[in-house]
């Protein structure tokens, strides 16, 4: 079949690779080269399986509520009449009781167990090297109580077969001994051993290389204007290089994905852009940098160490499409992250980024048919799009070729 993918995304890219392996015809057209022009290109880079919690829940609902009168380094929203937020922000409230977030945090570390697994038939069969880490992640504490919480909430995903490691000051120095000279003070961690991390971006250029010796074809450069439909099949999709016509199409537009299918088909997708900030800095001769990456529950903080350079990441702000950004978005990750690791790398050479989290109210994608039946949904991975990714490229995959895909994906349709 012929299967045209809209974005070059890691879900687009991904998605093209496993139709490929399928034997289909598969072009990716995207406004920017593979990789670059969403939130795949500056993310923390955490395959973080073994933290695929819900962000609905009774606690974030209180943390949100507050948001809105006092200002907080992490959390940023102003209250304003955006219909998409308002809209999006009703549905997001009806997911934050304790049942519905053990229910899309057990979905959520799902697919992320399955994803993982799919990766690593990727690497595998194509030996792609994108600054991949596989010695695990770990996710630390500054707060005795907040290290106990975290303890308890493990459970929940080592219940579900992850493996996950309570590890005390010793330990922790153990697995990452650059804590060593860390001017915060942290009482504990959680060591998740076969979690991973590596730079999605480079992922995406060395998979479309491999793409395209498979036959794949990549158009950047090209913006999708509109989606033209007739009954219940996509006819044709219109962009700014030209009309273009296939036997599938397969969505996969992040955070942009509900303004092209409202515009064009008047279909409303739960997704809201919640945008973040990273930093990238370069790691010269004398640095160390942590070996592992990991996150910092109380600062909000993702980072982890990609060969020559050493990322971090944090924030999530509700303030629409607008991608630009201020020095003052950076001071909490810079102030969190020198203390935390003070020779990581060179800070004075960081490159500063912010790009959007395609959320859903549920923290689970958005997969397989709505209204037409040759337009695959692919979107709407929020805060762990990295790590879903290439389980939902084969689930996608697994649905166009009329398969059951392997795990179980209800809940998770347009909605
Ligand atoms: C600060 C931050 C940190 C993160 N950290 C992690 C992490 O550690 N681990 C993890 O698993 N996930 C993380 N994520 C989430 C992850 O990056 C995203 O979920 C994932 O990259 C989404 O991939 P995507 O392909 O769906 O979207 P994107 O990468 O945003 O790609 C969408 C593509 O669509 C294209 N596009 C949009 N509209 C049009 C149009 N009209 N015409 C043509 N092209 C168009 C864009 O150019 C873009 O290339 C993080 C995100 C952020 C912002």
């Amino acid at each position: 079949m012929e299967i045209l993918v809209l974005g070059g995304g890691v879900v687009g890219v991904s998605s093209a690779y496993q139709l490929l392996k399928d034997g289909h015809q598969v072009t990716v057209i995207d406004r920017h080269p593979p990789g670059t022009g969403g939130a795949s290109y500056g993310n923390a880079g955490l395959i973080a399986v073994g933290h695929s919690v819900a962000w609905g829940s009774p606690k974030a609902l209180k943390i949100w509520f507050n948001t809105l009168f006092h200002d907080h380094p992490v959390f940023r929203m102003k209250l304003r009449l955006e219909p998409q937020l308002i809209r999006w922000g009703m549905k997001f409230i009806a997911q934050c009781t304790n049942a519905k977030a053990v229910r899309n945090s057990l979905d959520k570390h799902r697919i992320s167990m399955y994803s993982q697994k799919i990766l690593n038939q990727v690497v595998e069969e194509t030996a792609i090297n994108y600054e991949q880490n596989r010695n695990g992640l770990l996710f630390l504490y500054r707060n005795q109580q907040a290290f106990e919480e975290g303890i308890k909430h493990s459970h929940l995903l080592q219940g579900a077969g992850q493996i996950l490691e309570t590890a005390g000051k010793e330990r922790l120095l153990e697995i990452i001994p650059e804590l060593e000279i860390s001017e915060d003070h942290i009482v504990g961690g959680i060591y998740s051993p076969t979690d991973e991390s590596g730079d999605s971006k480079i992922f995406c250029e060395q998979l479309m290389e491999i793409c395209r010796s498979m036959g794949g074809t990549f158009e950047s450069d090209v913006t999708i204007e509109r989606l033209e439909a007739s009954g219940d099949k996509i006819k044709r999709v219109v962009t700014n290089r030209g009309v273009y016509t296939a036997d599938r199409y397969v969505l996969c537009l992040g955070a942009w994905s509900p303004l092209l299918v409202r515009a064009s088909l008047g279909i409303r997708l739960p997704i809201y852009p919640v945008k973040g900030y990273s930093i990238t800095v370069p790691v010269e001769k004398d640095n160390t940098p942590p070996r592992i990456g990991g996150l910092h529950e109380e600062d909000f903080l993702g980072f982890s160490s990609m060969g020559d350079h050493f990322r971090v990441s944090s924030v999530s702000e509700f303030s629409g499409y607008d991608v630009g950004h201020t020095p003052e978005d950076f001071e909490h990750i810079f102030n969190r992250a020198k203390k935390l690791f003070p020779n990581a790398g060179n800070y004075d050479k960081a490159k500063c980024w912010s790009g959007l989290r395609p959320m859903t109210p549920e923290g689970t994608p958005i997969l397989g048919t709505g209204p037409h039946s040759n337009l695959f949904y692919n979107t709407g991975h929020g805060h762990l799009g990295w790590t879903m990714s290439h389980g939902t490229a084969r689930i996608t995959a697994d649905l166009i070729e009329g398969k059951t895909p392997e795990i179980l994906v209800e809940r998770m349709g347009v909605r």
